[in-house]
Parts: C-alpha cells; sequence; structure tokens
C-alpha cells in the first residue's frame, strides 16, 4: 500500500494477544515493547475483553521505535503524510496529525485482541466434521458408491448408470482435442471432442458432462462405435462397459455432435452488433463459467479435473478466430472454409476456463515481459482500446513481479464483446468483457477509466488466483472471487493511486456487511450443500466477492509487514496447476512463518456467516469489550453462539500536554474509536457516552479522526440503527457534523445511507427527509463547479451530491444540468460535458418529454460504451409511465435496448417512485422469459430480485412477494435472493413502525 507513507506510531501498544489461547484482559498501562504473553490476566466466563488501565506510558517521538514496535505487533499502518497540509485541499485525504502535539494530537494505537472464545467447545465441534473444513470440497462427493436401487432413467428409457450430481471420481481426463465448425448463418454448430483420459479405479462406466448438444457418434479407442446414454436433468451422459476399465488403462473417447448456437449468454453463445454502416454482424463467443462448457463440448465439467486443451475452429474468410493459446496453422478445409489450430495448452485448467471467439475483431498489441498483450473489439471502435492495453501492460508487470510467478502464457487477449452478460471473464489468455468493461475513449472522464481500470485488474488477477490455483469446488469460490476482487484494489492503489481506489474498496466493505447482515447469508466458505446449478450460480454474489476481500484486508493488516505477501506467494507456489480448499491457504500462511493462530482467527470468518459487533464500555480507565453477532434479523437463535477471533485496532484522542509524547490515557482519554481505518470486518457500539465523545471531538475538530474513520463511525451508526440500538435522532446527531465535512468518503457513506431511508420513506409518501438533506447539505450540493474536474475523488463526490440534488429536484441543480445538456445537444455533441456530471445531466434533462427523445436518438447513435449506458440510466430514470412500460418491455427483447442491460434498467427503474410498481408487476409477468435469458441463481437475477422487491415495507408487499415466489417451484422459489428480500422487506417494516413516528414528529 504504497499510497500512503508508513505511520509515525505512538507506542503503548497493546499486547499481541492474539496468539494466546484465551485472553481476557489486557493491560494498557504495559511497555509496548515487553510482549509477554504473561501481562495478559484472563477474565474467564465471559466473552469480554478488558483494556484496562489506561496509564501512564512515556513516549518518545522516534520513528524507528513506533515502525519497530509496529513490526512487533505483526501490525501494518496506514497513514498518509503529515500534519500540516490539511488546507490544502479539501479533498485530498486528510493526514493525521504526526504524534502528539496538542491541541489535535491524537494517539493510534493498534492492537490485536482475541475476544474470546468462550464457546470454544461449540467452535470445535463446529470444526470436527468433514474432511478439514470444508466438506463439499474434500472430494468425497466424487467417491463413487451409488446406491444401486436409485439409478435414474436415461431419455431412451435404459438406466442411466450414475446417480449423483457430481461426476465419479474413477476417470480423470488428460487432454481435450476440440475440433468446431460454427455456422453463422444457421448459427447451428458442429464438434469433435477427443478425450484423453486415465483410469483412476476399476470401474465400468465413463459419465460426464454435456448439455443440449445431439450427440450424433461416439467412438471408444480407436474405432468402438459406443452407446451414449444421456440423463438430461442432471446433464450428464455416460458409456457403459460390460468389462471394467482397469486402472492406469489410458482411454480415447471420440464424440461427434451437432448443436443450436446459445441465444442464452451461456455456452457458445451468438452475439450481433450493427456497424457504422447500420449492418448488422454477427459472432460467436463463449462463456463457460460457472458450468457451460458442457453446452459447448461434452467434458467432465467440474473445476477440480483440469486437463490440456487443443482447439480447432473453422471459419468463413471474412472472420478470425480467437482461443486461449496463440494460433499455429491456418489451412484450408473447403472452398470459402479455413481452419485454425491453436497450440495445446501449456497448462492443465479446468473447463470453465476454456474460449473461443469466431468474430471480424481488429487489435492493438504490446509486448510485455514475453507475452503479447492484445486488445481486441469490433473494428469501429479501435480507438477505445488504448486505455485498456496500457492498463493491461502495466498490471502483468506487476503481477509477475508481485507473485514471482510469471503468468504463463505466451499471449494474453483482451476481448470486447458486443452482447456480454457477466462484467468480464477470465479465460486464461482470452479475456473477455463487456465493450463497457473494456472501451473508453481516451477524453473520458478519469472515473469512467477507473471502471475499465478494475474490471481489468480483477480478471488479471484471475489468471493465478482461479487460473493457476483454483478452488475445488464452488464452495470455495471466494478463494477465486475474494482473492480477484481484493487484488483488484490493491494493485490499482499501488500502480494507479490517482484512481482514488482506497475510497472505493471501503465502500465495497461496508456493502459486504450490508449483505451479510442477514440471515440468508452464508459463510464465505461453504460447508453445505453447494451442488445444483442454481446453489452453483449463487455463489457468485457480495458475500463471495466483497466479504472475501474484506477479510483478506483484515488479514493482511493484521499479519506483520511482508508476511501476507510470503504466505500467497507460498500458496501460489505450492499449489500452481492445481485445486485447493480454504485450508490450504491457511497451511501455506503457516509454511511461513505465520502463527497457526492465525489460521484459526481466520476460521472464525470464514466458516461462519456474519460478522460481530463490538460494544465498548468504558468505566474510567477500564475499557471492556463485548461481541455479538451483528444479525438484522435476530430471528435465528442458532447464530447466536457464534464468536468471531477479532483483531482489534483503535485509535483515540490522547493528548498530553507534554508535546511529543507521553499517553495518558487513563483520565484524559475522551474518546476512543476502534477498528482504525475500518479495515476490520466488524462493526463498533460505542453506547451512549462513547458516541457523544465521538461527536463532540468531530464538532471540535473534525481532523480529528482520518477520513475513512469517520465514513466508518457513519457506517456504524446508520447500521446499529437499523438495528434498533440506537435511534434515529442519534444518528442524525452524529450527522450533524457533516456540515463540515468536505472529503469523500464520509460524505458519500452519508448521502447513501440517507438517500436509501430518503427511497424507503418517499415509496411511502413521506418526504420529511428532503428538508433535513437540503439543511444539511443543499450549501455544499449548490457550491460544486459544473466544469472539468480532475481529481479522481473530488469526481465521485461531485457526482453523488449533484445527482442526489437533481433527482430529488433541486433548483439550482436542476437548472445547470439542463443548461448543460442543451449546449450539448445544440452543439451536435461537440461540447462535452465532464465524464463524471454526464449522469446527473442526462437523468436531469430525461424528466423532460422532448429532451428524452433527444436522448433517445443519441442513445442509438453514441459509440462511446461509457456515455451510452449513462443515457440508458437516465432514459430509465423517467417518472413517465409509458416510457417506463417501454423502456422495460424493449429491454427485455433486445435489439435497441441489450438483453444484457435488464438488470441495468430494471434496478433504474425501480428507484424512482413512478416505477418502482410498475416494475415489479413486469418482473412478475415475465418471469419466464427472464429467467431463459439469466439462469435462475444468476447475478443478473439476483440483482432483479433485489432491485425490484428490496423498498417494500409494508405487510401487503411482503405477502405478495412471498406467494409469487413460492408459487415458482423450480423456476426460483429455492433462491438465497428470494430469502434475502423477503428478509429485507420485513427489515424494512420494523424499520419504519420503530422510526416513522418520531421521524413525524421532529423532521
Ligand atoms: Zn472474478
Amino acid at each position: 500500500l504504497n499510497t500512503y507513507t508508513r505511520a509515525s506510531l505512538p507506542r503503548n501498544m497493546i499486547e499481541n494477544t492474539m496468539f494466546e489461547e484465551e485472553p481476557d484482559v489486557v493491560d494498557l498501562a504495559k511497555d509496548s515493547t515487553a510482549l509477554e504473553p504473561d501481562e495478559v490476566v484472563y477474565e474467564p466466563r465471559s466473552s469480554r475483553l478488558l483494556v484496562r488501565g489506561l496509564g501512564e506510558n512515556d513516549l518518545d517521538d522516534e520513528e524507528e521505535d513506533y515502525e519497530s514496535s509496529a513490526r512487533l505487533l505483526g501490525m501494518s499502518f496506514m497513514n498518509r503524510s503529515s500534519t500540516h497540509n490539511s488546507s490544502s485541499s479539501p479533498y485530498n485525504r486528510q493526514a493525521p496529525p504526526r504524534l502528539c502535539s496538542c491541541p489535535s494530537a491524537r494517539m493510534l494505537v493498534v492492537g490485536v485482541f482475541i475476544l474470546v472464545l468462550v464457546a470454544s467447545m461449540a467452535m470445535a465441534l463446529y470444526f470436527l466434521p468433514g474432511c478439514t473444513f470444508t466438506k463439499a470440497g474434500c472430494g468425497k462427493a466424487n467417491s463413487s458408491i451409488p446406491m444401486e436401487p436409485s439409478y435414474p432413467n436415461s431419455t431412451n428409457g435404459e438406466l442411466f448408470p450414475w446417480n449423483e450430481l457430481r461426476l465419479p471420481a474413477s476417470v480423470r481426463p488428460v487432454n481435450y482435442d476440440l475440433s468446431l465448425t460454427p455456422n453463422l448463418t444457421s448459427m447451428t454448430f458442429t464438434g469433435r471432442t477427443v478425450i484423453n483420459m486415465t483410469i483412476l479405479h476399476d470401474t465400468k462406466r465413463i459419465v460426464l458432462h454435456s448439455s443440449e448438444l445431439i450427440i450424433t457418434k461416439a467412438t471408444f479407442q480407436v474405432s468402438v462405435e459406443v452407446k451414449v446414454l444421456e440423463y438430461k436433468p442432471w446433464q450428464q451422459i455416460a458409456v457403459s462397459f460390460l468389462e471394467d476399465l482397469k486402472v492406469g488403462q489410458v482411454c480415447v473417447l471420440t464424440l461427434d455432435y451437432a448443436a443450436n448456437l446459445s441465444h442464452t449468454y451461456d455456452g457458445f453463445y451468438n452475439s450481433s452488433y450493427n456497424d457504422k454502416t447500420g449492418a448488422k454482424r454477427v459472432l460467436a463467443a463463449t462463456q463457460f463459467e460457472p458450468q457451460a462448457a458442457r453446452k459447448a463440448f461434452p467434458c467432465f465439467d467440474e473445476p477440480a479435473f483440469k486437463a490440456t486443451f487443443l482447439v480447432r475452429i473453422t471459419r468463413e474468410p471474412g472472420y478470425i478466430t480467437l482461443s486461449n493459446m496463440p494460433q499455429v496453422l491456418c489451412v484450408c478445409v473447403c472452398v470459402g472454409l479455413l481452419e485454425d489450430e491453436f497450440e495445446q495448452t501449456a497448462v492443465n485448467m479446468s473447463t470453465y476456463l476454456v474460449a473461443f471467439i469466431v468474430a471480424n475483431f481488429t487489435s492493438i498489441t504490446r509486448n510485455v515481459s514475453n507475452t503479447l498483450v492484445s486488445v481486441y473489439s469490433v473494428p469501429e471502435k479501435k480507438e477505445h482500446t488504448h486505455y485498456a492495453l496500457d492498463t493491461a501492460s502495466t498490471l502483468l508487470h506487476f503481477y509477475n513481479t508481485f507473485f514471482h510467478i510469471d503468468y504463463p502464457l505466451r499471449k494474453l487477449d483482451l476481448v470486447a464483446i458486443p452482447d456480454f452478460l457477466a462484467g468480464a471473464m477470465e479465460n486464461w489468455g482470452l479475456i473477455t468483457f463487456r465493450e463497457t468493461s473494456l472501451l473508453v475513449g481516451n477524453q473520458s472522464s478519469p472515473l469512467d477509466k477507473q471502471l475499465i481500470a478494475n474490471v481489468v485488474a480483477h480478471e488479471l488477477a484471475h489468471q493465478w488466483f482461479g487460473n493457476l490455483v483454483t478452488m475445488r469446488w464452488w464452495n470455495d469460490l471466494w478463494l477465486n472471487e475474494g482473492f480477484a476482487t481484493y487484488w483488484q484494489y490493491t494493485s490499482l492503489m499501488t500502480e494507479f493511486p490517482q484512481l482514488d481506489l482506497d475510497n472505493v474498496f471501503l465502500g465495497v466493505r461496508f456493502k459486504a456487511m450490508a449483505k451479510d447482515s442477514l440471515n440468508s447469508s452464508h459463510p464465505v466458505s461453504v460447508s453445505s450443500q453447494v451442488t445444483t446449478p442454481e446453489q452453483v450460480s449463487e455463489m457468485f454474489d457480495s458475500v463471495t466477492y466483497e466479504k472475501g476481500a474484506s477479510l483478506l484486508l483484515m488479514l493482511k493488516t493484521t499479519l506483520p509487514d511482508g508476511q501476507f505477501r510470503k504466505g500467497i506467494i507460498k500458496y501460489l507456489d505450492n499449489y500452481r496447476g492445481s485445486n485447493t480448499v480454504t485450508e490450504d491457504l491457511w497451511n501455506s500462511l503457516t509454511q511461513v512463518g505465520v502463527q497457526e493462530s492465525v489460521s484459526d482467527m481466520m476460521r472464525t470468518w470464514t466458516l461462519q456467516n456474519g460478522f460481530p459487533l463490538v460494544t465498548v464500555s468504558r468505566k474510567g480507565g477500564h475499557v471492556t469489550l463485548t461481541q455479538e453477532p451483528f444479525l438484522l434479523s435476530a430471528d435465528n437463535a442458532t447464530h447466536t453462539s457464534n464468536l468471531w477471533h477479532i483483531p482489534v485496532t483503535y485509535v483515540n484522542d490522547n493528548c498530553s500536554s507534554a508535546p511529543s509524547s507521553t499517553l495518558n490515557v487513563s483520565d484524559s482519554v475522551k474518546w476512543l474509536k476502534l477498528n482504525y481505518m475500518n479495515t476490520g470486518f466488524y462493526i463498533v457500539h460505542y453506547g451512549d457516552e462513547g458516541w457523544a465523545t465521538l461527536i463532540d471531538a468531530l464538532k471540535t475538530d473534525i481532523n480529528t479522526l482520518t477520513p475513512h474513520d469517520r465514513a466508518s463511525l457513519i457506517h456504524n451508526i446508520f447500521a446499529l440503527s437499523r438495528l434498533g440500538r440506537v435511534s434515529f435522532r442519534q444518528v442524525l446527531n452524529l450527522l450533524d457534523y457533516t456540515t463540515n465535512e468536505t472529503e469523500t468518503a464520509p460524505l458519500t457513506e452519508a448521502l447513501s445511507q440517507l438517500s436509501s431511508v430518503y427511497r424507503l420513506l418517499d415509496k411511502r409518501q413521506e418526504q420529511r427527509l428532503l428538508v433535513y438533506i437540503w439543511g444539511h447539505f443543499g450549501q455544499l450540493m449548490d457550491s460544486q463547479d459544473w466544469g472539468e474536474e480532475e481529481s479522481v475523488s473530488r469526481q465521485e463526490l461531485r457526482s453523488v451530491l449533484l445527482e442526489m440534488a437533481c433527482s430529488l429536484g433541486r433548483q439550482n441543480c436542476t437548472d445547470q444540468a439542463t443548461a448543460l445538456y442543451d449546449q450539448w445537444t445544440n452543439s451536435n455533441q461537440t461540447k462535452q460535458i465532464p465524464g463524471d456530471l454526464q449522469q446527473v445531466v442526462f437523468s436531469t434533462a430525461a424528466q423532460a418529454d422532448l429532451r428524452w427523445l433527444s436522448l433517445m436518438e443519441a442513445y442509438s447513435s453514441t459509440t462511446y460504451d461509457s456515455e451510452k449506458r449513462k443515457i440508458l440510466q437516465a432514459l430509465a430514470s423517467t417518472q413517465d409511465p409509458r416510457s417506463i412500460v417501454w423502456i422495460l418491455s424493449t429491454g427485455l427483447e433486445g435489439g435497441i435496448i441489450q438483453t444484457q442491460e435488464l438488470p441495468l434498467v430494471i434496478s433504474t427503474v425501480s428507484d424512482g417512485f413512478a416505477g418502482h410498481l410498475l416494475v415489479w408487476d413486469f418482473v412478475k409477468e415475465n418471469w419466464d422469459r427472464i429467467i431463459e435469458k439469466f439462469p435462475v441463481g444468476s447475478y443478473p437475477i439476483q440483482s432483479i430480485i433485489k432491485s425490484t422487491t428490496s423498498q417494500f415495507s409494508t405487510q401487503t408487499h411482503l405477502e405478495e412477494v412471498q406467494g409469487f415466489f413460492s408459487s415458482l417451484k423450480e423456476r426460483g422459489s429455492q433462491m438465497r435472493s428470494v430469502q434475502e428480500s423477503l428478509e429485507t422487506i420485513r427489515l424494512n417494516q420494523l424499520w419504519m413502525d420503530r422510526n416513522l413516528p418520531t421521524l413525524r414528529i421532529w423532521l
């Protein structure tokens, strides 16, 4: 994290008690350098941690000492530069003043505590079962002892010789030889797959995956024609043998087949776009994750069945083909048809990472340490590929160096696909993207570029975390996605500090907590069943990605400097080319000297869902910390015994009169803020007094705390209000300080929290919050500049402020936005709108009928993808019911608005007052068509359910949502997102009951 300079740390470190068995009471008065375990006094019988004797330690101010204390503690600190420049720009991050120089001095003390595991017995029981912590991942599910009587019937009526969703482990694929002949006119393809396998256990059957393929011929070994049985519900095919295939035997199965190019977004699917002459161009691309390789070729479609692949694709001369590896050969197969052959993969890889494309794309390329990096797009967007190439080149170099393992392929293609559902997909050597996730004009704003950089950094990180080392099964998907998300922010903070990713990462941690505070959440590493396609799809959620990344950050900041990286390098090195379970990660950390207790700590975070609420209470110098699960709906008693090993950090105001130094905390310490920089995954309640002292401190001097800590307080108090621990009035008391706030992180957090409360109230026709918002933020909103702005952080803040102002109808804002829009149209779109203001300008314009129509024209004509997406969002923000209905159905149809954008359209419509009921009706009526496009459980479906139901707050709506989803049966009633949605409505209802009466009185 070289965004920050190393901290100058005050001493008086709290003992690092994390490595003790059951520490309970920590003596703060002890000298920091004496890290003797026996100084830890235990207070059994409760889950309390007592920080006592906030005593009279002397500090001196040599920085090296601080550094070494930090190392001793095994902590890593972030701090930003020195004290006295906070006035330079209100938008720069503020640096906490160095050391204690009154009156604004503060102490930063960071320590690691364990909050006691009272229920250690229970935890032990929790850990013991299964094969080291991840039952589903331990391979037992693969063992082949079928219960004979319950074999299902194949399509042809014969018994299918297998009865589990997971494939038997008796056969292992070694190499696939794939030949594909797509026909972009008939939208069909034929294929031949030759699979070389070895037999691991004697068996009479070969079972593999195949979905929607018509197998026309099957040959075993060289020439024995065999019969293929198919069991469609589980997307499996099988070949049975009379004699055992013997262990060690090498077998070859050749399957010829035919299929349609998929018209949804997975498998081998067709896509189209209109070129600059308006002519329709077609292409075919793949999307195999999580379980769709089986739709393009018969295969052992589980991540642990790694093999090598050789791909051949036939094409017409007007097209190019791409696959994971470089092309080696092109032969003419018959008149007008060419066959491209690609090198056999140099590495073993999982089926979901195989990819191929047939299209008329063009590219730009660059050589980066022995890898040819290319960015492909449709020809007319070639100019928009440069930023992606620059970013990918820088990041490839960064990861190569950082991980100490070079990217193993000779080429790396990044391809923008005109119609693509996910943001991007990390296929090895052939990363595919949505156009909006890869292409950006040179003139685009840094905020637009930030999005591209994020996606590129995420997918590149996958080349190591996911591709090189792959989770054994989808229950441990966080090993792929949590890591890729973590590296995405970390690499960008290092390589592109100007993109201001630390604010984004903070927001991501808040977002993960929102989801993880519901009963419907799941552990990051799931030990329960993850077998059906829906269950696998549902693993791709905010918990897996964002909580996963947050936990890695917490781990990183808990370990001594450099140890996390060492452990990660070890992990990659140990398991390159193979598959892992979560426990392998902890073992690798232990191998580089990380104490076993760190693994114990992390298990409490990865194996149970939710996170702790830490309550602070103080009596003079005695600080008691208690923990309990932070669970919004406490109707599930099973969670209440959950405990976590919490690496607690804190900062306080200690400031003695002696310059430079004494940590005299006991009586003089006025306030204490836990979770420094919010790097820990927990929420803190300070009690009435504790909050009051913090609020006082902020009112006296806003720079008392870092912007991240201020954002953390705002986030925590809103969460506590939702939990019913503090009143909404207390929330607003804290927010009073924000009239002096100028930093992006705290302001965007406050505004996003207020805006979700506002939207909820608005749906009940309660607009009281508006006066409050104008009172507190109106001036700041009005004072925003509408010209070009360089700082990304400032752009973020400005866009949030103005989008809120304009959407709530603040005249000053809407006037300015409209004027900018009219200038833009009158100048024939040559007078640019600053990128970060485009959204607010377009959305404001879209509220007037004529401008909505002109936006519609602009939508069809623009080639700038980021602009296009903003225009679409603006169009969907209309409050005119007819336009809303039109845009929803057009989005579902595809064509003018690509179906890939439907989730965005739906969520935008849901936010508005006019559309929120219409869109719910729309989703109910069109459910079957929607799940035809987006698979049940997939991220788009999760998003659609969430956005259409999360603003309901009445019993009637609760029953209606419940009724609708339960009527769906296998078409979606079992989804976790449905549980989440019902839980959210109940919580909204509760919040209203609790707060509406008081809000009415005094807002
Ligand atoms: Zn990913």
